[in-house]
């Protein structure tokens, strides 16, 4: 059975588990402990984590505020934001295709007096510039913009979008779940003030995460979502997930040390060319601005669930996102780039990981494209 759905989560990294593992045993103390040796192991090793995911994104350990994972990290900076700033306005701005946990705090938030715009994107899944530089007014207090899309893989122009807001003086927020450990983050480069990472999508654990928030120019405010004993800052009450934390860092250190996903890119372009070949088939998202791990592609008039039905024996691919695939709807990120219901049913999403071999490529190609003709010929 090969994996193919690396966007969805990822095979914990063997060196992380290892890790991790005398945290769930012998190691077991509360990071906050301070009068013995196990409380001191576990904020020793909580440190070093800190550390390690702060140097992945080119932050400040203090920046770095561990969590459960991007769902909370987002639900935290948002309405964090709102809360706080919501003398100086009521406005935020971000985008159609955004991932669900963004989308649905922003409705929420629509509901307790929060003014939402959401910009469009274009065919290849890219916002407009100049429609962004339009929204923005004097009550907007945050834009928030992924890094990169779960589905399409599409990179958004993070550095350009983190301009204009510093620009204007706006909080900049970047989704960067699926970015991170993938492609170079860098929160000063880019222009972030807010990040979020999960650690499962980067052969870490599940469960854990972090949020990353500048600390200086400009001095950010955020109300915590959990209140309790005054841990992370009195950003994140709750006892450390020591064994998580410690997880992610080490997933962060192996991340960086790998640095780019060039093998991967390498074996991304070799599938689309030979999935390039079948008729009726066509790829969604910028060509170049786009995750090297990920292809989404519309096999024109083909129910993208019977052709995963057909091979879900031998490959594990995803149509729309994993977090959504309960419900059976369109994929609200192709029908925002082409408004067609039809393309959206006909897509799916193969994302592939960095273990994976030429070999498993031509494998998976050759019955994808048989799967795919014979589909056809019966209708
Ligand atoms: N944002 C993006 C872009 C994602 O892909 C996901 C997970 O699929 C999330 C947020 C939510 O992350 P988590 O599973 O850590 O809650």
């Amino acid at each position: 059975m090969l994996y193919l759905d690396n966007n969805s989560t990822t095979k914990i990294d063997e060196e992380v588990l290892n890790e991790m593992l005398p945290y769930l045993n012998y190691s077991y103390g509360n990071s906050a402990s301070r009068t013995h040796k196990f409380g001191w192991d576990a904020n020793d090793a909580v440190k070093k984590a800190r550390e390690r995911v702060a140097n992945l994104i080119n932050a400040k350990p203090d920046e770095i505020t561990f969590n459960s994972g991007s769902t909370e990290g987002i639900n935290f900076l948002i309405k964090g934001v709102f809360e706080e700033y919501l003398e100086k306005g009521n406005h935020i701005i971000t985008v159609k295709t955004e991932h669900k946990a963004v989308l649905d705090v922003c409705e929420f938030l629509s509901n307790k007096g929060g003014e939402i715009t959401y910009l469009n994107v274009n065919k290849d899944g890219l916002i407009d510039i100049n429609e962004l530089k339009n929204a923005i007014s004097d009550k907007t207090i945050l834009i928030s913009v992924m890094y990169a899309n779960n589905e399409t893989g599409v990179i958004q122009d993070i550095k350009d979008i983190g301009k204009i807001a510093r620009e204007n003086n706006i909080l900049f927020m970047t989704d960067a779940t699926q970015a991170v450990g993938k492609i170079k983050v860098d929160v000063i480069e880019d222009n972030i003030d807010l990040l979020t990472i999960s650690a499962h999508k980067l052969h870490g654990p599940k469960g854990v995460g972090a949020v990353f928030i500048k600390r200086r120019f400009p001095k950010i405010k955020i109300t915590p979502l959990l209140h309790g004993g005054g841990h992370e800052k009195g950003y994140r009450s709750g006892t450390i997930n020591v064994a998580g934390v410690v997880g992610l860092g080490k997933a962060s250190e192996i991340a960086q040390k790998l640095g780019e996903y060039k093998s991967v890119l390498k074996l991304r372009n070799q599938l689309e060319k030979e999935l390039s070949e079948i008729e009726g088939i066509s790829l969604n998202g910028d060509l170049n601005k786009r995750l090297p791990n990920t292809i989404n592609v519309c096999i024109s008039g083909v129910d993208a669930e019977a052709i995963i039905i057909k091979i879900r024996d031998e490959f594990a691919i995803a149509s729309g996102s994993a977090c959504t695939s309960a419900e059976v709807l369109p994929s609200h990120v192709i029908m925002a780039m082409y408004e067609n219901e039809e393309k959206a049913y006909s897509s799916i999403r193969i994302s592939l990981g960095k273990n994976i071999t030429t070999k498993e490529i031509q494998r998976f190609s050759k019955i994808l494209k048989k799967k795919i003709i014979s589909i056809k010929n019966i209708i």
